[in-house]
């Protein structure tokens, strides 16, 4: 059922929050019989003219198989799915890190995928749900007892539900009503987005370079296209993203040299700041936290948003295995969830924030270092394996 209204509804639950993970959630939780009331925004169509979402992200083989078990993969456009055989890792000095599905025995390392892709198959999915309300509206307050959530909206309106789940990004408004504490630290880094055609096939490789503390990374795109992400130092991202369509390509073929020929960027380029941010807990009285708003961690593995599924994952089949007895706010329920997610939240958060500091480090011996541990690594056919069994997810 789409946009309809009451003043005052009942629900299960009620999900705040309409980036991919907070409508993943909606649509798993009716999946499993639950009555859900979802505050989102229907996905934007693309700008007249623009062939690619600047937004496009690394799924891995969990949200792969996650999106498929929801019925979203199936109903995705197979001509804008990009898989990802290999991935070439470049030093700073002359250090190369080179990891194959092949050498990994998996069918592929990756999936490239718009975001707006995968959001209107999951509107598309999530329309079809006579379990769900979806409502485009605003949580403006909220109100825990030991009954019910009681989530007020912009219009007076108000929705009562077992448990409010906050997929609302990592400026949570969900998380702002509970007593979580946040720990942020900014990356001062900018994380630019843009897409290129290019003058050279990828041959279904990611290709990351190390670069001054800097991270480029070109993703293949399907056909001859690929998508830029670039987390440079804020002022410098300020610069580039100031830059003329035709220096700032410039300046990307600078990096990526012959590999991929002359670039044409296809879709301008966008900046997002970049944070490590931790949550000290996932659940509050009624209330679950999933995605970005339980967690942020730096882009340069891909790894934000198949973190934020496997939160979905997590939380839905803790409330699917519930007790007959429990009620879907119980606490015991809730911590099950939070104890499922912490080794995992922790471990990508280690090793994103560890690569990143250890490619910041100043100085030559630093440089050495970090390019003589990569070259170990990709001597080491059992390390790279796992590495790739752990990116995997
Ligand atoms: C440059 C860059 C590249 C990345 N690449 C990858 C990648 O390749 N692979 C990967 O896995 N991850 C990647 N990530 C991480 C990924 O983008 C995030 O982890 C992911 O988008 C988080 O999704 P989310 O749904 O939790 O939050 P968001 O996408 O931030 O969505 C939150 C939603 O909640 C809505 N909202 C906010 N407040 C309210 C409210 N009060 N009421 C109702 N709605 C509200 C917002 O409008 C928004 O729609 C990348 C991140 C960056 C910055």
């Amino acid at each position: 059922m789409l946009f309809m209204r009451g003043n005052s509804q009942t629900f299960q639950a009620v999900v705040v929050g309409g980036g991919l993970v907070g409508k993943a959630a909606a649509l798993a939780l009716t999946q499993i019989g639950m009555r859900v009331a979802l505050l989102a925004q229907p996905a934007s169509s693309p700008a007249p003219g623009v062939r690619f979402d600047s937004r496009v992200y690394a799924f891995s083989s969990s949200s792969q198989a996650f999106l498929e078990r929801l019925r979203v993969w199936q109903a995705l456009d197979a001509t804008r799915i990009a898989p990802v055989y290999d991935m070439r890792v470049f030093g700073d000095a002359q250090a190369e890190l080179h990891f194959s599905a092949f050498q990994a025995a998996v069918p592929q390392l990756a999936w490239i995928i718009e975001s707006s892709q995968v959001e209107q198959a999951l509107d598309a999915a999530l329309r079809f749900q006579p379990q769900l309300n979806w409502l485009d509206a605003r949580a403006q307050a909220l109100e825990v007892t030991s009954e019910h959530a009681v989530v007020t909206l912009d219009d007076g309106d108000t929705l009562s539900a077992a448990l409010v789940i906050g997929a609302d990004g990592a400026h949570s408004w969900v998380r702002a009503q509970t007593d979580a504490t946040v720990k942020r630290r900014d990356y001062q880094q900018t994380g630019i987005v843009a897409n290129f055609s290019l003058g050279k096939p990828h041959g279904e490789t990611a290709t990351q370079w190390f670069t001054g503390g800097e991270v480029v990374a070109m993703l293949p795109l399907a056909g001859d296209y690929g998508s830029l992400v670039w987390s440079a130092h804020t002022a410098h991202a300020d610069e580039l993203l100031s830059m003329s369509p035709e220096q700032f390509t410039a300046e990307v073929e600078r990096i990526t040299g012959e590999r991929f020929g002359a670039l044409e960027c296809v879709t301008p380029p966008r900046g997002f700041p970049l944070a490590l941010q931790t949550v000290d807990r996932l659940i509050a009285p009624r209330v679950a936290l999933v995605g970005d708003a339980a967690h942020m961690i730096h882009p340069l593995a891909g790894q934000g948003m198949n973190l934020g599924l496997r939160d979905v994952v997590s939380l839905t089949e803790t409330l699917a295995a519930k007790e007959a007895f429990r009620d879907i706010g119980d606490p015991i329920l809730l911590r099950r969830y939070e104890r499922s997610r912490r080794e995992d939240i922790q471990r990508m958060m280690v090793a994103t924030d560890g690569l990143h500091r250890l490619f910041a480090l100043p100085g030559p011996i630093a440089k050495g270092i970090r390019n003589a541990g990569l070259a170990l690594v990709g001597a080491q056919p059992q390390v790279k394996r796992w590495l790739v069994s752990h990116a995997l997810g």
